[in-house]
Formats: structure tokens, C-alpha cells, sequence
């Protein structure tokens, strides 16, 4: 049996403001204890005792949105950077999954990826083939013909070729398509409801008839596992909840009454809004006034209704999730915080953006008993901060400050100095 004990921790536990001078007991993988350091005086029977000196302890983070293949995703005719074979881009998703941990995330849930590699990798991971973050596999998305991502504009480059994604027509399809993806190991099936968020259609359209959503989220849940979607209008998000949808992805149109149906319905969102803003910087910076195009504008409007609505959602305590498309030329992996720190400038509390980032996503993945806050009993999935990401969220952005990473009990990196 392993014991390491916390003392003088600045105790973040996910869900409540922090706790300056508490202790936090390792047992093993689990957290045994937490408690304020003067009641703490079981130094003598630990392994390990790491005087924190007030440093930040939270718990591990999820990653909500994950495309683990991708790398320098560009709008551009191909290459896009999906050409390659199933072996390499599986290396580039064994490498983004250990980048990801390096900065605290200690969860993915997959958006999709092609080749079925989330399962192969998290298989991985599990079997302790190499150290990674836990994953929920997600597996090429349902997207019906001809729709935003399967590329009108070139479409005799068919990125179907590429594996990351499954074309369905009728309920029939989307049936057989969705228990497909679950075959090879998708644990969450991602589907395109409607387009925009600057994909090449534009918002307004819908993607799937209501046949088509209520066959894949039947066939999905009758096997006891979840559906996420692409969507950007309002009627979108309301049609995707009523018809059980478990994840809004981007969801940019959503309004007040959006944010109430969410919360009624226990619906999960992940906004992923840092990939338009960066995108849209990146019209702006190439000066030929596109930020200006029709898909440029949609994009401002979306940012600005989105900033709006976030701190209402957040208010009212509405199970938003952090995670966004990261490999894309714009969106590097690895600025993952960067999405954190949009939503604490869109006025979002710094407390409520970590909520988003620790405790919500174990519960979507259905291990909310096991990880995501720091409590007794739980699984020790823990960071060490120098400094209080509460009170400064860019911190979590910074390697230097991560001065632990801790999953099931073990270290994954620590520059800790203990005393026996
Ligand atoms: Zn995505």
C-alpha cells in the first residue's frame, strides 16, 4: 500500500472556491482524505509528504473535444494533412494524447477521428502499452451527402477517402452507420445536425431530417452509449435536444431559451469557441478583407451571441464542458488553455470555466463517481499549480506552473520535492 499525503495545499476540489492550508491523503489510487493541515498528523505513516507551500491543488482536466489524428487542418484544397496512412496518424494521436496530458488533462473525449484510432489507443493506454490520458473513443462521424463537411466545394477530393468520416442517407443508414462506428469501439458517435461554425455551407440549413436524428440516437442508446452533434442554430440546438442528443457541439446560436432547454434536459454543451476566434483573426491577418465575407460575418455574429450567453449559462449552471478543434493550422495542439482563457474574458468566472474543465466531463463520460472533483473515494487524478488558476486561468496554460500531474494514484510528471 502506497500513502502520499498534500499538506499546506490551496485545495481547488473542481466544484467549490478554494481552500487555502488543506491536506489531501493518497491512498494507493484513490483519495482517502482531505482535511484541514491542523487536523492532519499522519505524516509518520506515509510513503511521501509534499509540503505544498500553498500551491494549488485541483483535479485533472478533460479534454472535451478531441481530434487526436489531426495536425495543421487548413481550408485549403488538399493536402490537408489527413492523407496519411492509419500507422502514422496514429503516432500523431499517441503524441497529441501525451501532449495533452503534459498539460493537466488527465481525460479525452473523442469529436471524431477515422480508423477507429481512439478505441486502438485507448486499448493502448489501458493494456500499459504507453501512459495517456483516459479516453472515451469516438469514431468517423455520420454526415448525410453532399452536407458542410463533406465538401461541396471540392468534391471530387471526397475526405470520406481519408477515413474520417461515414456518409448515411435515411434512417436506415444512419442506423446501420451509428452501430457501425460502436462495432469498432465508438463509445460517444458524433453526427452533423446542421452546418455553420464556419464550415463551408453556412448556418440555416438543416443537415439531418428528424427521421434520421431519432434512428442514430435510438441505435445509440439502446446500446448504452452517447451521441454528440454538430450544431450552430438555434433550432438546431432545440431539435438536437428534443430529440435526446447527450452533446451540443458549438452549438453558436444558442440563447437564453436554448440555455434553459439545456439545463431542463440535462444536456451536455461544448462550445469550442476559441477555433471561430482564431479563425477569424486569421481572415483579418490576411488582409483580404474575407473577415468581411459572408462566412467571415456569420462568424463575428456567432462570437458575439456566444459571448453573450456564456455567463448566463454559466449562472445558471449549465453542464458546459472546455474542449475545442485543436490541429487545425490555426489551432495548434497544445494551446488548449487558450479556449479557457476566452471564456474567462467573455466574462465567464474563473471557478465556473474550471467546473467546465474538471468536474463536468467524468460525467459525461459516466466516471463522475470515480474522478473530476477531489473528493474521499474518488480516484487521486491531481494537478499541482504554482498559484491559484482561479484567480488567474492563464497559469493552466504553463508548463512551468504544472508542477505535478498525478493519475489513479501515480505520477505522470512531478518536479516535487518530498520528504519521507
Ligand atoms: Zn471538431
Amino acid at each position: 500500500m502506497s500513502r502520499i499525503l498534500f499538506t499546506n495545499a490551496n485545495l481547488l476540489d473542481g466544484d467549490r472556491p478554494a481552500q487555502a492550508n488543506t491536506s489531501v491523503l493518497v491512498q494507493d489510487d484513490r483519495i482517502a482524505r482531505i482535511a484541514p493541515d491542523t487536523a492532519a498528523s499522519e505524516t509518520a505513516d506515509c510513503d511521501q509528504v509534499y509540503d505544498l507551500g500553498g500551491a494549488t491543488l485541483m483535479p485533472g482536466m478533460t479534454q472535451g473535444h478531441w481530434h487526436g489524428s489531426y495536425r495543421g487542418i487548413d481550408f485549403t484544397p488538399p493536402p490537408v494533412g489527413l492523407e496519411q496512412p492509419p500507422g502514422y496518424l496514429m503516432l500523431l494521436s499517441l503524441k497529441h494524447a501525451q501532449l495533452a496530458l503534459s498539460y493537466g488533462y488527465t481525460n479525452l473525449i473523442g469529436a471524431a477521428v477515422g480508423d477507429a484510432l481512439d478505441a486502438q489507443l485507448k486499448a493502448g493506454f489501458e493494456d500499459g502499452l504507453f501512459q495517456g490520458p483516459r479516453i472515451m473513443a469516438c469514431g468517423r462521424w455520420l454526415i448525410t451527402t453532399g452536407d458542410c463537411n463533406d465538401d461541396p466545394h471540392f468534391w471530387w477530393w471526397g475526405i470520406e477517402s481519408m477515413g474520417a468520416q461515414r456518409i448515411c442517407d435515411g434512417a436506415v443508414e444512419f442506423r446501420k452507420g451509428a452501430r457501425e462506428e460502436m462495432k469498432q469501439g465508438a463509445e460517444v458517435v458524433k453526427i452533423f445536425a446542421d452546418g455553420g461554425h464556419a464550415l463551408l455551407y453556412g448556418k440555416g440549413h438543416n443537415s439531418m431530417t428528424r427521421d434520421e436524428l431519432d434512428a442514430v440516437v435510438e441505435a445509440v442508446h439502446d446500446r448504452g452509449r452517447k451521441v454528440r452533434s454538430h450544431v450552430d442554430t438555434k433550432a438546431g440546438v432545440l431539435t438536437s435536444i428534443e430529440a435526446g442528443v447527450d452533446l451540443l457541439d458549438h452549438a453558436d446560436e444558442m440563447d437564453e431559451e436554448c440555455i434553459d432547454a439545456i439545463i431542463e434536459s440535462g444536456t451536455y454543451v461544448c462550445p469550442s469557441m476559441y477555433f471561430p476566434k482564431a479563425l477569424l483573426e486569421r481572415l483579418k491577418a490576411d488582409g483580404e478583407g474575407l473577415e468581411n465575407s459572408p462566412m467571415g460575418l456569420a462568424m463575428q455574429e456567432d462570437l458575439e451571441s456566444m459571448a453573450k450567453v456564456l455567463p448566463y449559462a454559466a449562472s445558471k449552471g449549465a453542464k458546459f464542458i472546455v474542449g475545442d478543434d485543436w490541429g487545425t493550422a490555426m489551432t495548434p495542439h497544445g494551446d488548449y488553455n487558450r479556449e479557457l482563457e476566452l471564456y474567462v474574458e467573455a466574462g465567464v468566472p474563473a471557478l465556473d470555466v474550471i467546473r467546465w474543465a474538471t468536474k463536468h466531463g467524468p460525467e459525461f463520460m459516466g466516471l463522475g463517481d470515480e474522478t473530476g472533483t477531489i473528493e474521499e473515494g474518488k480516484l487521486a487524478d491531481l494537478l499541482v499549480v504554482d498559484g491559484d488558476p482561479s484567480k488567474d486561468i492563464k497559469l493552466l496554460g504553463d508548463r512551468d506552473k504544472l508542477l505535478a500531474i498525478m493519475q489513479a494514484g501515480q505520477f505522470t510528471s512531478s518536479s516535487l520535492q518530498g520528504a519521507k
